[in-house]
């Protein structure tokens, strides 16, 4: 048998009462909701998102094609040749990255000593082709070239923690 105070509670719609109350009190709050995605939340400059390849300001390829990122990629996601050029320096033939097995560690930017290889900001992208989960050097630097004031941005605030 429920006690009177039951009784009492459910005549008086306490519960109700406080339910209203509750809403009220948000109602009134600012909202902690994002209009996504005209609103987008802020991001740390470590976030890691997609993969990005960077040049000097002189336009040169940044990567010398030491391959320390392929080796470190515990998804064995980064696929790397490379050739000698006539004046003796190293650069990659082919450069890919599957997305699809890139777990977003940040390995492979941590181990480039160039900084070569980076994460973005960018954290919205979609493939509608199986075929498209594997992103080529030209799509990587296309990546860099696009966000490059971010990054170096972004990599002139970690400095000091490198
Ligand atoms: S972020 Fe991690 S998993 Fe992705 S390519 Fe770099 S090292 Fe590999
Ligand atoms: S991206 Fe960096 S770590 Fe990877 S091969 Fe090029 S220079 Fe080496």
């Amino acid at each position: 048998m429920r006690p009177l105070s039951d009784y009492l509670r459910s005549f008086f719609l306490v519960e109700l009462l406080r339910g209203m109350r509750l809403t009220g009190r948000h109602f009134i709050n600012r909202s902690i909701t994002l209009e996504f995605p005209e609103e987008r939340a802020p991001k740390s400059p470590r976030f890691r998102g997609h993969l990005a390849l960077r040049r000097y300001p002189n336009g040169e390829e940044r990567c010398i094609a030491c391959k320390l990122c392929e080796v470190v990629c515990p998804a064995q996601a980064i696929t790397i040749e490379s050739h000698q050029r006539e004046d003796g320096t190293r650069r990659t033939t082919r450069y890919e990255v599957d997305m699809f097995k890139c777990i977003y560690c940040g390995f492979c930017e941590e181990s480039c000593p160039v900084d070569s290889i980076v994460l973005t900001r960018l954290d919205t992208y979609h493939a509608e082709q199986s075929s498209e989960r594997v992103i080529d050097k030209q799509k990587l630097l296309h990546m860099g070239d696009q966000y490059e004031s971010q990054i170096a941005a972004d990599r002139a605030v970690d400095a000091p923690y490198r």
